[in-house]
């Protein structure tokens, strides 16, 4: 693709904004992505559900041959409490992890366009041009901004001071065990399933993900496990998400960071609640760690030479597993938003928005119903299952 002479800031160098970079490089931009953590994201490596435009981001971007993109489990099962399969279904679906989609995209993205440690504080538009100003003192101008800054997004928070994340009632606890930590009979149940155990007011799930440095090799791979638990927001969510040098965390607490009595209420619940496959996965889990789930939804995703995408847009709740997705649409829609407009940017952008605040609305409100139905069918609290 030829060069167009034109230049995007695409702000938070996660998954949203690589979608962002990459899809627009591959249309002819010059783009730099802007991520303020001073270090490479490597620490989050959980699992992703492959979906369909994540695929075609890839392809769009030119990734895709290169790389096998995940783990395929072939059947979904649903345990009872004794560990035996309550109900088999022939799902077949690809199992990545948040590691092999960034690392992915970064190989792909150059290096020398993707600055870390910049922290973006203010922006200014006028009618050719948007500026972003970062806390270190310097500027950047572009003829488009892309806000992939998450769910604290501070682009949001300068444009839609309103919007905010709304904690949902519950967190997920989270872990990874590789594959050669569980005792073979559990492994067997629990490899290339999609697995869940699912009890009053909670479920939790289960699926193999690619392993360390992306490997899909058998017995190189990691279980991976989501565990949806209700906590009330004034008085137990301050202690959940209080870490282990007794920091407030605002909506997550990374792994080896929880707080020890938090963690071992976890564990001891575990034990209590949970199907044995389950029990065993958790207390085979080295560094357990813990989200809040959040719901975010913008009325305006698009301010003149600024658009919002991602996370810092819409949040929906991850019983969809169609986040990422979303933030891959967000990225395909742009470019072809830009392509058809001729590259005219608020021209583009305001045939972009439509679409995209309908898929924004249609996933978090299906996966507020998702929720709801499997954690508060027997009110707020907590079930003894
Ligand atoms: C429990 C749980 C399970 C999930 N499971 C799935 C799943 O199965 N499938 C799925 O698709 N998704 C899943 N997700 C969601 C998924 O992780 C995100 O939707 C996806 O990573 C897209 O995020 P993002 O890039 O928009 O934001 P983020 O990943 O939050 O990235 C934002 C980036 O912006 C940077 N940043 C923030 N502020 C600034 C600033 N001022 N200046 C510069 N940089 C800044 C941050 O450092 C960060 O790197 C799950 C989420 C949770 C909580």
């Amino acid at each position: 693709m030829n060069a167009t002479g034109n230049r995007a800031l695409v702000i938070g160098g996660s998954l949203a904004g690589l979608f962002a970079g990459t899809l627009l490089r591959s249309i002819g931009w010059q783009v730099d992505i802007y991520e303020r953590s001073p270090h490479t994201l490597d620490s989050r490596g959980g699992g992703i559900v492959l979906q369909p435009d994540v695929v075609e981001a890839f392809q769009r971007a030119g990734i895709a041959d290169e790389v096998p993109l995940g783990v395929i489990a072939h059947e979904r099962y649903y345990l009872n409490r004794d560990g035996s399969i309550a109900e088999t279904m022939p799902i077949r679906q690809t199992l990545t992890s948040w590691n092999l989609l960034y690392s992915s995209m970064r190989r792909q993205f150059p290096a020398e366009h993707y600055h870390q440690g910049k922290h973006l504080s203010e922006i200014a538009q006028d009618e050719t041009q948007v500026t972003a100003m970062f806390a270190d003192g310097t500027r950047e101008t572009g003829d488009m901004l892309v806000g992939a800054d998450g769910p604290t997004s501070t682009i949001r928070h300068l444009l839609l001071p309103d919007y905010t994340p709304q904690y949902a009632g519950y967190v997920a606890y989270r872990g990874l065990v590789d594959e050669q930590e569980l005792d073979s009979a559990t492994a067997k149940l629990l490899t290339e399933r999609f697995v869940f155990y699912q009890f009053p007011n909670s479920h939790i799930l289960q699926y193999v993900i690619p392993g360390e440095n992306e490997s899909l090799i058998p017995l190189e791979r990691r279980f991976n496990w989501v565990w949806y638990v209700n906590y009330e927001q004034e008085t137990e969510l301050p202690h959940i998400l209080t870490d282990k040098n007794g920091h407030r965390r605002e909506y997550s607490i990374a792994p080896g960071k929880i707080h020890p009595a938090v963690e071992q209420a976890m564990r001891a619940y575990a034990d209590q609640l949970l199907a044995l496959p389950f029990q065993k996965l958790v207390a085979a889990t080295k560094e357990p760690f813990v989200q809040a789930i959040l719901d975010l939804a913008v009325p305006q995703m698009v301010f003149t030479r600024i658009a919002l995408i991602g996370d810092a847009a819409f949040i929906p709740r991850p019983h969809t597993a169609a986040s990422t997705a979303k933030a891959a649409a967000n990225a395909i829609a742009l470019i072809d938003a830009l392509v058809d407009s001729n590259h005219n940017v608020p021209k583009a952008l305001e045939a972009w928005e439509g679409d995209q605040l309908a898929l924004g609305m249609r996933l978090c409100k299906s996966g507020q119903a998702l929720g709801e139905r499997s954690q508060f069918m027997y009110g707020k609290g907590q079930r003894s299952g």
